[in-house]
């Protein structure tokens, strides 16, 4: 990964893994490689390994280690999207006539690529509520392959329990797949806590500023990791060498990020607990969260995702989202720029009439790093 021996924390990880000084120039920053091929010095002569950019490029290259060694996992593969990425992972460990465990409170998309697209090639899926460790034993059945799990879940923040999640699909012989975008590896160590796979839509905290879009898979074991390679380069959507260079440029500054996003949203929740406005807070910062001993023990911190319920029910909820002026009205979240939505109507309305639907009354926040005392007005100012 990188010639320094000594051992490095997480930060340092984020500026120097997979991005040694340019051999040639000494440039400090990994340039953007914009090439589809590479000559050859005779024929199958390749220097440095690189033959054609969908099976490798040196910017991907350095983003795909970084995110190895930020995950603690053996193998970093970087993607067009997050659903490219659950894509090419779900058809790399997943045939026809494989059943897999979601959970109840799924991003949207991801259950609709399920719905809608693993179906009908022959998947078979339950749904579980995977804060109840119970509930997902009784999901499994003898073709389950895999126990797919976001914590904290979007947009209702909920938390699971990652070890004991680990150990009930490793009893049933299914992997552990962890969605970590709401928390990234700062705040949350998925394949140290058991799990086999963690998949990322770099859109959000790892790219960070909302210019990218993009997806990773960081593979716990070796083997696995050359057979999602192997898939990354036969079904082709990987991330091209611009978007690759901007996530590694966003993940340099991932740690103050996460630092300042969750203490924003902690003053943020503050505010909303005791606004007669808000009926309920969903933050697993809370003490009274029903998550709030596994979130401390299996994260950093609490992130910068709250979400909450709004007196007066969907209207009352979707004018609190019209009126918010610095909190941009928008989809996508882990921007440097606060967000709101309505995710009935908005990132969740795929799953309308699903076990998976969301409360009318919900609106989510992603807390930016904005001036906290600008972002508490806004609030205050949108709430009425
Ligand atoms: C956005 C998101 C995805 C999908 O990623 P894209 O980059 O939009 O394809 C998957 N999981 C979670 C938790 C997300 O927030």
């Amino acid at each position: 990964m990188t010639e320094h021996q000594l051992p490095q924390g997480f930060e340092t990880l984020a500026i120097h893994a997979g991005q040694e000084a340019d051999p040639q120039t000494g440039a400090v920053v990994t340039p953007i490689y914009q090439v589809s091929t590479y000559k050859q010095d005779g024929v199958g002569g390749l220097r440095g390994g690189y033959e054609y950019s969908r099976s490798a490029n040196p910017t991907r290259t350095a983003l795909e280690e970084c995110l190895a060694a930020l995950e603690g996992g053996s193998r970093g593969l970087a993607f067009a999207s997050g659903l490219a990425a659950e894509d090419t992972l779900l058809r790399t460990v997943l045939q026809p006539g494989d059943h897999i465990v979601i959970p109840n409170d799924a991003y949207g998309g991801t259950f609709r690529l399920f719905a809608k697209v693993l179906t009908r090639w022959g998947v078979e899926f339950d749904v579980a509520n995977m804060q109840d460790l119970a509930t997902v034993r009784a999901a499994l059945r003898p073709n389950t392959k895999a126990v797919w799990v976001e914590t904290p879940s979007n947009p209702l923040l909920g938390i699971a329990d990652l070890t004991g999640l680990a150990e009930i699909a490793h009893g049933a012989g299914a992997l552990l797949v962890v969605d970590n975008t709401f928390a990234s590896p700062y705040l949350q160590q998925p394949i140290a806590l058991g799990a086999d796979v963690v998949v990322h839509s770099t859109t959000k905290y790892m790219g960070g500023h909302s210019d990218v879009v993009g997806g990773a898979l960081v593979a716990a074991d070796a083997e696995l990791g050359e057979q999602l390679a192997y898939h990354q380069n036969a079904m082709g959507a990987v991330s091209g060498p611009f978007d690759a260079w901007l996530v590694m440029r966003g993940i340099k500054t991932l740690g103050v990020r996460m630092d300042r996003h969750s203490s924003n949203a902690e003053k943020i929740v503050e505010l909303l607990s005791r606004h007669p406005k808000v009926s309920q807070v969903l933050y697993p910062g809370l003490a009274e969260h029903p998550g709030h001993d596994i979130a401390a023990k299996q994260m950093k911190a609490f992130g910068g995702m709250v979400s909450f319920r709004v007196v007066g029910g969907e209207e009352a909820a979707v004018e609190v989202c019209n009126r918010a002026r610095l909190f941009t009205l928008g989809e996508s979240l882990g921007g440097v720029e606060s967000l709101i939505e309505h995710p009935g109507r908005m990132t969740h309305a795929s799953v309308a009439g699903s076990a998976l639907e969301v409360p009318a009354d919900l609106v989510r926040v992603s807390v930016g790093i904005e001036s906290i005392d600008d972002l508490l007005a806004d609030l205050e100012q949108a709430l009425g």
